[in-house]
């Protein structure tokens, strides 16, 4: 197999890079994960601060050539609020394998780093993942009937006896946190993750053997995580099982179709399904890594907690909840003087969150800057009357400065984080204002639709309507801003009807 290696240094959300970084997640049914940190002394009492996330990714379909993109995210120069939504995004993806070895510390680490910098609650889970032991376990276990042997092997002898590749251990112990890293460094850490991907293709025959030899019965044992999970179910159209947030997130996605005529889907990570054999192995031997509350502990502190001071531990996280907790009323609130119109604005690590805001019709901006400061964002939010939602705990600290104008959103997933919102704001929500606004730029729709004779002059050389919508009587809207034409598609339909019902609105 060729091997068609290409290595990306991401040290900020500005570069190249980091524009193929999110054009590769797009791409890529298959995510191979490691993390490198500075070793620490044993008797540190916090967790090692991960210096660098390696994430290999192998695009589209599976062929010969071996084409694969290797990021080296450098996490000690770039903005971590600013990539954590892409990275989480990934991670819970139903359409993305991701490849680890023992990655459950990897995250314990790499959601202690991104707290200690803003992102609060770090990273919860990571959704259709396959450790590479317990593959190579399973591999041994049917060939030579061998269990699993107590110790583990490390990826190392896993690759040398697979693969034939030596992994570097000096290497592998070498000062993570210093910069720049060397040739040598780059090359091993990339190396580190594009093997796991590597010896999957070496198992994968094999696991899809296994799979269509067995009972189909048996297909599901050990799923039911994954087919319950709802994610899962709402890329199937089981509609009839979707909870409430699965109805708003295929509805948002099915608005993206809309708004970019069809072809192109541009969230943060819209990714491609799993073809029909990845889809098996998935089934049968996907996990998930989910961590819990005192994973996040690190171990000296637990025991520290368990035995002296466990009341003050509760305290302390109640206090950070009740500062956090949203008091109104909102600066749009009659009371202040407002016109009654909910407004928020989005700082960029909840910035999907507002395309699913604007899909139910609530006014969500995005700051107009590119990158601004607390100050800049709050004075924005203060000068527009918007609420600045964040999951940024650094922005709170100005909450006394602009009372009733912050809050921090709890949820992790987008379709969780809008309920939270339209919870917490006691937001009205009706049938009319589903798809009243442009996803694209938050401008309003104009209030009559479009015939499809006004639609093609008003796309006239600047967007595409498709010939099979032609003969179809349907209405198009038209965004009063940025003048994008959307039209209504049956997916549309059902999704509208969905949340109507969801929501208890009558049409
Ligand atoms: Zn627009």
């Amino acid at each position: 197999m060729e091997s068609n290696l290409k290595i990306y240094l991401v040290s900020s959300t500005d570069s190249p890079e980091f524009t193929r970084l999110k054009w590769s997640f797009t791409r890529s049914t298959i995510i191979a994960l490691d993390a490198e940190w500075k070793p620490q002394r044993s008797s540190s009492s916090s967790f090692p601060t991960v210096t660098l996330l390696q994430v290999a990714c192998r695009h589209g379909q599976a062929t010969e050539d071996d084409v694969s993109d290797v990021f080296l995210i450098d996490l000690t120069s770039i903005h971590l609020p600013s990539v954590w939504e892409l990275l989480n995004d990934m991670f819970v993806s139903p359409d993305v394998l991701k490849l680890g070895f023992r990655f459950k510390q990897d995250l314990v680490y790499l959601s202690s780093t991104f707290t200690q910098h803003g992102c609060e609650g770090g990273f919860q889970e990571v959704k259709q993942y396959l450790d590479i032991t317990s593959i190579y376990n399973h591999q041994q276990h049917k060939r030579f009937g061998r269990k699993a042997p107590k110790d583990i092997k490390s990826l190392a002898a896993i690759c040398k006896e697979m693969l034939d590749i030596s992994l570097s251990k000096e290497l592998q112990c070498s000062d993570w946190s210093h910069r720049p890293l060397t040739e040598e460094q780059k090359l091993y850490a990339a190396t580190d993750a594009h093997c796991l991907l590597q010896l999957f293709d070496v198992f994968k025959a094999h696991l899809v053997e296994g799979i269509t030899s067995l009972d189909p019965g048996e297909i599901n044992v050990g799923l039911k995580e994954i087919l319950t999970g709802s994610d899962y179910t709402s890329k199937f159209v089981t509609l009839k099982l979707c909870k409430a947030a699965d109805v708003i997130r295929s509805m948002s996605e099915n608005g993206q179709n809309i708004a970019n005529g069809v072809v192109s889907r541009k969230t943060t990570l819209n990714t491609m399904p799993m073809d029909e054999s990845l889809l098996k192995i998935v089934r049968k031997y996907g996990e998930r890594i989910l961590l819990k509350e005192s994973d996040l502990l690190p171990k000296k502190l637990k025991k520290k907690t368990r035995r002296r001071v466990p009341s003050s531990t509760v305290n302390t996280n109640k206090q950070l909840v009740c500062s956090a907790e949203w008091q109104g009323p909102p600066p749009w609130d009659p009371s202040l003087g407002g016109d009654g119109c909910p407004k928020f604005l989005l700082d960029v690590m909840v910035e999907g969150l507002a395309k699913h805001l604007r899909c139910v019709g609530i006014d969500a901006a995005i700051p107009h800057l590119k990158k601004p400061d607390s100050r800049e964002l709050l004075d924005q939010a203060l000068k527009e009357n918007r609420v600045l939602l964040t999951r940024d705990t650094k922005l709170l600290r100005h909450q006394d400065m602009a009372k009733h104008q912050i809050y921090r959103v709890k949820s992790l997933l987008k379709n969780e984080q809008l309920l939270e919102v339209i919870e917490t704001f006691q937001l009205k929500i009706t049938g009319d204002q589903l798809m009243s606004r442009c996803t694209k730029c938050n401008g309003k729709f104009i209030q009559k639709p479009l015939s499809i004779e006004e639609a093609i002059e008003a796309a006239k050389g600047f967007q595409r309507i498709p010939n099979c919508l032609f003969n179809k009587n349907i209405e198009f809207w038209q965004c009063m801003n940025c003048h994008q034409l959307y039209w209504e598609g049956t997916q549309y339909h059902n999704a509208v009807q969905k949340f109507m019902e969801v929501c208890k609105l009558s049409e």
